[in-house]
C-alpha cells in the first residue's frame, strides 16, 4: 500500500469511549485537522428538527442532506460546527438531538452524502477522522485505524462526570442503559454498522488517562512518519 505523506489517521469506536477527546487533542498536538463526523450527522438532525420533519420522512431528510451546507470550523478546544451559516455548536449537543440523530444517520442517502462530505474534508491530507465507519467505510486505506472501547461501567462514569460538570444529576444505571442502547442500535443498523476496521489497532481506555491515549495516537504517527521518511 502506498502511504500518503499527508494521511488520514482514523478513530472509530461506540459513545463514550474517550475517542472524541483524544482524537481532538491528538489532532491538536500534531496540527492537524479534526474531523468529528458526529456533528455532521447531529447537524443534519439539528435542520430536520427545525423544519419540524418526521422522522419517518427519509425523502425528505435525504434531500434535505443533498442540499445542506454543513461547515466544520477547527478552534482551538474543538470545532465549530455552522449550518447554513448559522453556528450551532451547542444546538448539536441537546437531549432532542441525541434522540433523533440515530434514525437519521440510519438512512442510507444522508449516509452517502456525508460520507462525500467526509471525503473531501479528507482530501487536503493530515486529518484525525472520528466517528463510527472511517475505517471500515469512508477511508478504508488509512495507514493508521484506531478502534477505540471502554467497560460500559467506564463509558457510564465519564459520561455522569461529564453531566455532574454542567450540573445535570443523572443516575448511573439510568446512562449505561442508555449506552448500551446506543451500542446496540450502532452495531445492528444495516447501513455502516459500527466495527472495528480490518487491520485497526484496539486501545481499550478503560484504565486509560486521556494524557495516555493521546500519547498513544500521536506516538503512533510520528512511528509512520519515520518509516516514511526512511
Ligand atoms: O459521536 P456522536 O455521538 O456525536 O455521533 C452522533 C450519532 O451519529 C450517533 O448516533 C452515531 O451512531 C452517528 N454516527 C454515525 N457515523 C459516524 C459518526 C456518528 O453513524 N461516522
Amino acid at each position: 500500500m502506498s502511504i500518503s505523506h499527508k494521511p488520514v489517521i482514523v478513530i472509530d469506536g461506540p459513545a463514550a469511549s474517550g475517542k472524541s477527546t483524544t482524537a481532538r487533542r491528538a489532532a491538536k498536538e500534531l496540527a492537524w485537522l479534526y474531523m468529528d463526523t458526529g456533528a455532521m450527522y447531529r447537524a443534519i438532525t439539528v435542520k430536520v428538527l427545525r423544519l419540524d420533519i418526521g422522522l419517518d420522512d427519509k425523502d425528505t431528510i435525504a434531500t434535505l442532506a443533498e442540499n445542506i451546507d454543513i461547515k466544520l470550523e477547527p478552534v482551538e478546544d474543538g470545532v465549530r460546527v455552522y449550518l447554513d451559516g448559522d453556528e450551532i455548536s451547542e444546538e448539536i449537543r441537546t437531549p432532542e438531538v441525541d434522540k433523533a440523530v440515530g434514525p437519521i444517520c440510519e438512512i442510507a442517502r444522508v449516509r452517502e452524502c456525508m460520507v462525500d462530505l467526509q471525503r473531501q474534508l479528507g482530501s487536503a491530507g493530515n486529518v484525525v477522522a472520528e466517528g463510527r465507519d472511517m475505517g471500515t467505510i469512508v477511508f478504508p486505506d488509512a495507514p493508521l485505524k484506531f478502534y477505540m472501547n471502554a467497560s460500559i461501567e467506564a463509558r457510564a462514569e465519564r459520561r455522569r462526570i461529564d453531566q455532574e460538570k454542567k450540573g445535570i444529576k443523572v443516575d448511573l444505571e439510568a446512562l449505561k442503559a442508555d449506552i448500551a442502547a446506543r451500542d446496540y442500535r450502532d452495531s445492528n443498523r444495516e447501513h455502516s454498522p459500527l466495527m472495528a476496521a480490518e487491520g485497526a489497532i484496539h486501545v481499550d481506555t478503560t484504565d486509560l488517562t486521556i494524557e495516555a491515549q493521546v500519547a498513544f495516537i500521536v506516538g503512533q504517527v510520528r512511528a509512520l512518519e519515520s518509516d516514511q521518511k526512511n
